[in-house]
C-alpha cells in the first residue's frame, strides 16, 4: 500500500483539532468519512489491515474503504 493522496481541502478541518482515532493525539486531519485521523496513521492502518475492503475508482485501487486517496483529477483537454 502506498501513500494516500489527501490534497483535497476536505481533509483539513480549520475549525478544530480532534483526537486521532488511531494514536489519540489531536489532529486537524479528516478521512473521507470525516473521521479524525492523521494521514500517516491512516496509511499505517491500511498497512496493518491488508484484508480490509478495497476502495476502487475507475479500476484504480485507491486504498481501503475506510482510508483511501482522493479521486485523481481528470485531465482537461479542452484545447481551447
Ligand atoms: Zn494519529
Amino acid at each position: 500500500m502506498g501513500l494516500l493522496n489527501w490534497t483535497s481541502g476536505q481533509h483539513f478541518d480549520h475549525g478544530e483539532n480532534c483526537s486521532c482515532t488511531q494514536c489519540g493525539k489531536p489532529t486537524p486531519m479528516r478521512s473521507h468519512a470525516g473521521e479524525p485521523v492523521h494521514k500517516v496513521c491512516a496509511e499505517d492502518w491500511n498497512d496493518r489491515n491488508p484484508g480490509a475492503p478495497r476502495y476502487e475508482h475507475n479500476g484504480h485501487d485507491l486504498g481501503t474503504t475506510r482510508y483511501h486517496s482522493d479521486h485523481p483529477r481528470k485531465k482537461r483537454r479542452d484545447g481551447a
